[in-house]
This record gives structure tokens, sequence and C-alpha cells, in this order.
């Protein structure tokens, strides 16, 4: 399981010890919280992970069990020891499941709106009125009184509107039924 991070930034400093040996300290910046490495890298180490990264998850950091990677300019971490290969795989997962939530949404949204992209009235009270004394509050097709909806003859999606000539009343059921046949 990887996690993505926000809000994270890396950067390198020299310390005490690296002083010594000219190498830098990999810090995180997490929000609010400030991860450091115990490893030292080189100024060329840093050039080659930043420049890897843009192709394959770079473990940056390793803080207690739990491992941070950069990839593609954002980064990621797990606790399960995975390989750069396995984080890449889940990274790759982790998006098509974000792209199928995306078009999920945007179906819901399109929904909502009508073919211009304004958003759908709903029924003016005056025509719902009208529609119910014509069909005698009950189902157009099978005269069910229970479960009644308001049934667009000419689909909102397809241009219909919201007019008594293009109302009718249906029970659950029918209006399911009416739904699968058009499909
Ligand atoms: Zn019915």
């Amino acid at each position: 399981m990887v996690r993505r991070l926000d809000n994270c930034e890396s950067y390198f400093e020299r310390d005490g010890i690296s002083l010594l040996s000219g190498k830098y300290r990999c810090y995180l910046q997490i929000g609010k919280k400030k991860l450091y490495s115990d490893r030292r890298a080189t100024r060329d180490d840093i050039k080659s992970m930043a420049e890897r990264s843009k192709s394959m998850p770079v473990k940056y950091l390793t803080v207690g069990d739990r491992n941070y990677w950069r990839y593609d300019s954002r980064w990621f971490t797990d606790s399960d020891g995975h390989d750069g290969d396995e984080v890449r795989s889940l990274v790759i997962a982790y998006d098509l499941r974000n792209e199928k939530k995306l078009s999920e949404a945007k179906t819901v949204a399109a929904a909502k709106r009508l073919p211009d992209g304004s958003l759908r009235e709903s029924i003016p009270g005056a025509v719902r009125h009208s529609v119910w004394e014509r069909d005698g509050g009950a189902c157009r097709s099978c005269g069910n009184k229970s479960e009644l909806q308001y049934d667009h003859l000419i689909p909102v999606s397809m241009g219909g509107a919201n007019t008594v000539d293009n109302l009718q009343i249906l029970c659950g059921p029918c209006n399911r039924r009416k739904g699968a046949s058009v499909v």
C-alpha cells in the first residue's frame, strides 16, 4: 500500500558529520513535519536521484520502517518494504483508481446539467400539479398508486423539457422497466 504525500518538499543540508565528508543530509518537510535521513548523499548523488525520479520511484528517505519515495515530481510513502518497481506499479494503480473516480464524478455532474452546461431545473410546481391531475395520481402504465415518480417522455439529457406534455407519472417498477428498455 502506497500513500501519496501532499505538501511535501525535500532539501539537502550539510550537518556536523556531513561537513567532514562533504556530504549532505536529506530532509523532508511534510506539512509541518520535518524528517531527515541517516544516510548522507554527495552532490552527484542528489543530482542523479532527482534525474532518476523522473522515470522511476527513488527512495529518498527511510525513517523507521517507512520509506519515502519521489517519483514524477510527487512524493509517496510505504511501510511494506516495497522496491522501486513495486512502488511504480502501486502508483500506476493509484492513478488509475483516481482517474476512474474522476470520470464517475464527471458523469454524475453531467447528469445534473443540461447539454448546454446549465444546471437542470426542477419541475415547476404548477406543471407537477397538472400532470398529477391529468394522470389521476396513478401510474400511467399500470395504475399503481405507490412509489410514484415524474417521468420525462423525452429524457432531459436528450433535450426533453419540464412541460406537461413531456411528463407522465410512473411507478418505480414501471419507470425502471422503461429505463431498462431504453438501453
Ligand atoms: Zn406502474
